[in-house]
């Protein structure tokens, strides 16, 4: 399978397999690069990086930076960003923080609505790794509330549900500034896949992050339906903004396969020229 898979998760953050995990499996799948982009982390970069070594993988180092709008979280990836910039991390620092503060919030609300969820098995369940809501999920399954993790989603933790908390975060411009002022290259993470029902994101929106800097849109998601992914190309045809595609692996966290979404290698190209 030739390509850039541009969208990967690791247990740094909220996926059950290691970067070597990944690297292995990319390299089984002949994938071309490996985008690594844990949520508001960098921790895995390294350990890629020296799982690729002599295999001829292309890591392409990066985050998958949280921000706010209107209650509502919305993923920028960055790529290239600088490990070593200090205000990128003190902002992630901020908001691994925030998450904790969140998480306890959210098992609050799960207590009051009679589920016997603990923050401290949810902390066990999250390891090093910053608390998501997927986390919590996990915990809620096993008092047997629920069986997946869709079901928990869908009846507690969906953006606007009755034990959803938002978390602070910056908005999505201001991220945009942050990770470019890192060296990132940015891409708007699955544009449809925000707001309460799914309804996107706005064209406006995605303008005032293209004007600080955004390059990119993940318009080929395995979560969007073709719909969506028409109407994020047209979008990005017009804006002048490259379309992307990642499979955002998680491992067995979701139904979804490391490679199933590639980006060519001409797009890579172009998203490389875009480094500051
Ligand atoms: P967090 O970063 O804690 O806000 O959690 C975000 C993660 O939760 C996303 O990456 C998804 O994996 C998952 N998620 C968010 N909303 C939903 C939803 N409505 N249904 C299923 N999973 C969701
Ligand atoms: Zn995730
Ligand atoms: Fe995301
Ligand atoms: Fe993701």
């Amino acid at each position: 399978m030739a390509g850039y898979d541009l969208h990967s998760h690791t247990v740094l953050s909220d996926g059950t397999t290691t970067p070597e995990d990944n690297v292995a499996k990319a390299v089984a799948i002949g994938l071309d690069g490996l985008g690594v982009t844990d949520h508001d982390t960098t921790e895995p970069l390294h350990r890629a990086y020296a799982a690729a070594e002599g295999t001829g993988l292309d890591i392409v180092p990066g985050t998958e930076f949280s921000a706010e709008l209107d209650g509502s979280s919305v993923h920028v990836l960055a790529y290239w960003i600088d490990p070593g910039n200090e205000p990128l991390q003190r902002e992630m620092d901020r908001i691994r923080n925030e998450r904790k503060r969140r998480a306890e919030q959210i098992v609050a609300r799960l207590n009051d609505l009679g589920i016997p969820v603990s923050f401290v098995r949810v902390q066990e369940l999250a390891g090093a790794a910053p608390i998501g809501r997927p986390h919590i999920a996990r915990a809620v399954i096993e008092t047997g509330a629920a069986s997946e993790m869709q079901e928990v989603f869908d009846t507690w933790l969906r953006d606007g549900g009755p034990a959803n908390v938002p978390k602070y975060a910056v908005d999505p411009v201001a991220a945009v500034e942050l990770l470019v002022a890192a060296g990132g290259v940015t891409v708007l993470a699955h544009p449809g896949l925000y707001g309460k029902g799914d309804q996107g994101i706005d064209q406006a929106t995605i303008e005032a992050m293209q004007a600080v800097g955004l390059v990119g849109i993940e318009a080929d998601h395995p979560d969007h339906d073709p719909a969506t992914r028409d109407r994020y190309r047209r979008i990005a045809d017009r804006l002048g903004l490259l379309v992307t595609a990642g499979s955002d692996y998680h491992g067995e966290r979701k139904d979804l396969e490391l490679g199933q979404a590639t980006t060519s290698k001409a797009v890579l190209e172009q998203l490389r020229a875009h480094r500051p």
